[in-house]
């Protein structure tokens, strides 16, 4: 979380390892993606093999997969600008304005729900995306470095107080890859918020699906495990898009400038990783008896439950704090005049709804079986993010509600998981 001390345009402090960290991941993480699509599609998908199963380089490139890319955009692009669904103002930026934001994510979901049906009842390949994988993923990868080299050139034509705190340090590296600009636009069209949940969560939905399509092909019939991955990860973007407008308050949305750093975690790394599993599934295929499956339903079911009630609670308590669903629940002053929650669901953990998410990140890994760690990639990446978010956000609670987020902190001792961290 960045510190809002700066007295200059300058931004000075650093993250993500400063100027260093800037330019090694930018190189550091596509290749990563595509290291863990080649290994996830070998026979032993093992990510100890050496050397490792690099593809040949014809298989790097398909004009098919460009021209996907490409189309995926503007019906995303089309479907956001339709004028179905609530229109809802972001918060007061530092000029004293509110944007406007349409909030119609759940029907791009649904639209493009409705269009691969019919995709699908016309006889369309959709397994072939299993062979699209890596000139897809190396078509979107390029698109976010293209995005962002533009997004750090039209920054300089922005007014000062549209940029952001955290990317303007005047090193070239560092600000392109945090991003200089709060909330770039081209009219009324905002890329951040497009790029946030939009072309990435429904393009990752839609590789399972093509993913499942392919297991089909090989084998006549979607696996239970096959199913599972497929259906806990829709309910999750499904949830994210039906709660599109929480996203107005996020630290992406609020805080961070766009720059490389969001637009390839949106736009590469989340539909190209999160999915992994269903991608080894359809080369390591796995049975699963009932129990398991419903043990990791049931799991999956418990981490959902206490994600989305811990986020709803959180954001109704800050919404209205008398509403009738949080006005019992008992909460500690600080010297902002805002309070904090020490009872229900936030009296519990500190962090109860990352609680939830690594929970459900653990079932979506279990169906494809415990004989090789790839699957597990996700839960292993996102448990680090997540201890590193929590941390960035108790120093930025700390700095804001000093000795009331001791006291919080004395009250409710565990971060993530009671009685362990
Ligand atoms: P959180 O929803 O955890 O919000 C943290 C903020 O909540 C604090 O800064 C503080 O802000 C407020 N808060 C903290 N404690 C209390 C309390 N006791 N009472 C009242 N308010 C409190 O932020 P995130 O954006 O990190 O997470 C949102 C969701 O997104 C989570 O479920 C997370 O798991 C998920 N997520 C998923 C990712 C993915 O890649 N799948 C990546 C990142 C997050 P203030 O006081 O200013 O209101």
């Amino acid at each position: 979380m960045k510190s809002n001390k700066h007295k200059s345009s300058h931004s000075t402090e650093r993250e993500f390892g400063g100027a260093f960290g800037a330019t090694c991941i930018p190189v550091f993480l596509p290749l990563t993606v595509l290291y863990l699509l080649s290994v996830c599609r070998s026979p032993a998908a093992s990510v100890l093999q050496w050397p490792p199963p690099l593809p040949p380089t014809a298989q790097l490139w398909d004009p098919v997969a460009a021209v996907l890319i490409a189309g995926w955009f503007a019906l995303q692009s089309f479907l956001y600008l339709l004028p179905v669904g609530k229109v809802s103002e972001g918060l007061v930026l530092k000029d004293g304005s509110r944007l406007k934001y349409p909030i119609n994510g759940f029907h791009a979901l649904w639209i493009t729900a409705v269009l691969l049906s019919v995709c699908l009842w016309l006889g369309m390949p959709l397994g072939y995306l299993f062979e699209l994988m890596l000139p897809l993923a190396i078509c979107a990868i390029s698109v976010s470095y293209l995005l962002s080299l533009y997004l750090y050139i039209r920054s300089f034509w922005a007014p000062k107080h549209a940029l952001s705190l955290g990317g303007n340090t005047g090193n070239p590296l560092y600000d392109f890859f945090m991003g200089r600009e709060l909330n770039p636009r081209i009219g009324n069209f905002d890329l951040k918020y497009f790029c946030e949940l939009r072309p990435g969560l429904i393009g990752w939905m839609v590789i399972n699906l093509g993913m499942l399509m392919k297991e089909v092909e090989l084998g006549g019939s979607p696996s239970l495990a096959m199913l599972l991955v497929n259906f806990f990860q829709l309910l999750y973007v499904t949830d994210a898009l039906w709660n599109e407008e929480a996203v107005l308050t996020t630290m992406d949305i609020v805080h961070d400038g766009f720059g490389f750093m969001l637009a390839f975690g949106d736009l590469a790394w989340v539909p190209f990783t999160y999915g992994l599993q269903a991608m080894f599934l359809v080369v390591h295929p796995q049975s699963l008896s009932t129990l398991g499956a419903v043990g990791i339903i049931l799991l999956n079911g418990i981490g959902f439950y206490i994600f989305r009630r811990s986020n709803s609670q959180k954001n109704q308590f800050r919404r209205d704090p008398t509403h009738k669903s949080v006005a019992h629940l008992e909460t500690i002053a600080t010297a902002t005049g805002k309070r904090l929650l020490v009872s229900g669901w936030w009296g519990f953990v500190r962090h109860p709804n990352y609680l939830g998410d690594l929970l459900m990140a653990l079932a979506w890994s279990l169906p494809c079986g415990t004989s090789h760690i790839l699957p597990y990639f996700y839960v292993i990446y996102f448990t680090i993010l997540l201890i590193h978010r929590e941390a960035r956000d108790e120093n930025h609670c700390r700095a804001k509600y000093g000795l009331a987020w001791d006291t919080y902190c004395k009250r409710v001792p565990y971060r993530i998981i009671p009685y362990i961290y």
